[in-house]
């Protein structure tokens, strides 16, 4: 990595991630090396003008880890303390994501230093629009498809597809994912990353002896990930006891109603209007006695320092690096199961490989055929992963890694160094 970049702590979890993988699967020196860097980067400063007439420079980066497994794809965030260094880690979390689900892409990642919320939406329309000229020597169908991710959704990638669009003189959809239906957007995609957790913490909760019907869950982060998560867990019988965003959250042993929730949200109102339930602090939503816990915030929400607390029995991370390395190990001396980002959340990027694939062949699927796709995608993966921690004696999150950089790894090797 450069050295006169700063660094950051989530990028310093995804370097111990994959230095641990490299030792453990012994691999070559000089590809460990082509694996750790980072292969191209971009940093753009560009003014955007605001609604009063002024001009606000922002920040936004482009970076891609690795394209050796196909264009590189990953999302943009918009977040103000997004850093480069943020942005080179969660390339690297999207290389691994793509490979150990098996979708022919590369890691990429890239945002705007902003804060969505505290903009209108025309300010948000031509920052979007500029941001995007900025990134097109990056981004394209073929070479790097971006999609959504904190802070960005469809409407943002409906103004990329139409900016690259406008450029290029005739529509280009498969130039991004996370559209709109309306205009290429895949059936399903929405729910997809929900769906993903949903499918694999099932799976982790029958495989650790918890009955899921009626197994009781917590969910941090009721943004895209954490409210279809939600949805989807209580719509496959589990019982959301806990869910929690920004300004905290409720709690009912009871169970929650989800649609209620969202509702209460929709109309802009705070999860802690909710009637008939406990509200909580997000450090207590962490530290419930349930059967699964699925962080959905932000990274390194379980760490050394509270890791300890943690009671949940099956851990599912929605957000990449929810438990960072210290995290992990305690919960492992506790034999707490953990299913890895890379492998739990990487539901998003299965359902924009199908919307590339759909888009590049014109010909969409109905929604029962992307979810049963997803599910067959997100199971197989699973398995994949659970044997190989079985057989290796190994954490799931080990295995994960285990398989997605053995796999970058062959096809590097594979294709041989230029020239
Ligand atoms: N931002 C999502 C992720 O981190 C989706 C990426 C994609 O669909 O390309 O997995």
């Amino acid at each position: 990595m450069t050295a006169t970049v700063q660094g950051s702590a989530t990028l310093a979890i995804a370097q111990h991630h994959f230095d641990t993988a490299a030792r453990q699967l012994d691999l070559d020196p000089s590809l460990t090396a082509v694996l750790r860097h980072i292969k191209r980067e971009l940093v753009v400063h560009f003014p955007v003008e605001m609604d009063d007439g002024s001009f606000h420079v922002y920040t936004g980066f482009r970076v891609q880890h690795n394209i050796a497994r196909g264009p590189a794809k990953g999302g943009l965030r918009y977040h103000p303390a997004m850093t480069l260094a943020d942005a080179r880690a969660l390339a690297m979390f999207m290389t691994w994501k793509a490979a150990v689900v098996g979708v022919p892409f590369g890691g990429a990642k890239g945002g705007v230093v902003v804060d969505p919320k505290l903009l209108g939406p025309t300010e948000l329309e031509r920052l979007t629009r500029r941001f995007t000229t900025e990134i097109s020597l990056l981004i394209g169908p073929d070479r790097d498809i971006p999609a959504p991710d904190i802070g960005t959704g469809p409407q943002e990638m409906a103004w990329i597809m139409d900016t690259l669009s406008m450029h290029a003189g005739y529509s280009v959809p498969a130039s991004v994912t996370g559209k709109p239906t309306v205009i290429g957007g895949s059936e399903g995609r929405h729910a997809a990353t929900g769906r993903g957790i949903a499918t694999v913490a099932v799976q982790a909760l029958n495989d650790s002896g918890i009955d899921s019907a009626g197994a009781t869950v917590a969910v941090q982060g009721f943004g895209q990930v954490g409210s279809n998560t939600a949805h989807l867990l209580a719509a496959a019988g589990l019982r959301v006891v806990a869910v929690s965003d920004s300004r905290g959250g409720v709690h009912s042993g009871a169970g929650l109603d989800i649609h209620a929730l969202t509702a209460l949200k929709e109309e802009g109102g705070a999860l802690a209007d909710y009637g008939g339930a406990e509200t909580l602090t997000n450090d207590e939503l962490l530290t419930l006695g349930v059967d699964l816990l699925v962080p959905c915030a932000l990274e390194a929400q379980i760490t050394g320092a509270n890791a300890a607390g943690v009671r949940a029995r099956v851990i599912a991370e929605g957000a990449n690096a929810a438990v960072d390395p210290d995290g992990d190990a305690v919960l492992a001396d506790r034999g707490v199961l953990i299913v890895p980002d890379i492998l739990a959340n990487a539901g998003g990027v299965v359902v924009s490989y199908f919307e590339w694939a759909q888009d590049l062949q014109t010909f969409f699927w109905a929604p029962g055929e992307v979810n049963a796709r997803l599910r067959e995608v997100m199971g197989r993966a699973y398995d994949a992963v659970r044997a190989r921690s079985q057989s290796q004696n190994v954490s799931l999150r080990e295995a994960a890694y285990h398989i997605a950089v053995a796999n970058v790894a062959e096809a590097t090797e594979v294709r041989g160094i230029y020239p």
